[in-house]
């Protein structure tokens, strides 16, 4: 069931609970509220562009995830593990990581120096 957010539409007639938002759990067919559970104040759904990000992020992270598949399937080793690397670091995956030093390895790599290299980096 999806995640709707609500909002008082006016701040004079909100409790604690809709001045300023709140979710609630709704089948997709349901009428949106028209009144806040709690008081009864007049509240609309408002979307919540925070969730739209992880959505999108997640649709980006199979992308991502997709090509280094293709990458290594082809042996175009070095290729995923680049890719890898750099998309372990910006979404903070240890097990991508993991990955990117293993398709180094296959790309024929010295792991330990990348390593050493890494934490020059992280110092
Ligand atoms: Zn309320």
């Amino acid at each position: 069931m999806p995640i709707y957010e609500y909002r008082a539409t006016r701040s004079t007639r909100a409790c604690s609970h809709c001045r300023t938002a709140f979710e609630t759990l709704q089948g997709i067919r349901e009428e949106p509220l028209k009144a806040c559970p709690k008081c009864g104040g007049p509240v609309k759904r408002i979307i919540s562009r925070c969730r739209f990000a992880v959505v999108e992020s997640s649709d980006r992270n199979r992308q991502v995830e997709s090509k280094i598949r293709d990458y290594e399937a082809s042996g175009m080793w070095s290729h995923a593990a680049e890719l890898a690397d750099k998309h372990s670091e910006k979404i903070k995956d240890k097990g991508l990581k993991t990955r990117a030093l293993d398709n180094y390895k296959k790309a024929g790599y010295d792991v330990d120096t990348l390593l050493k290299h890494a934490d020059a980096i992280n110092d």
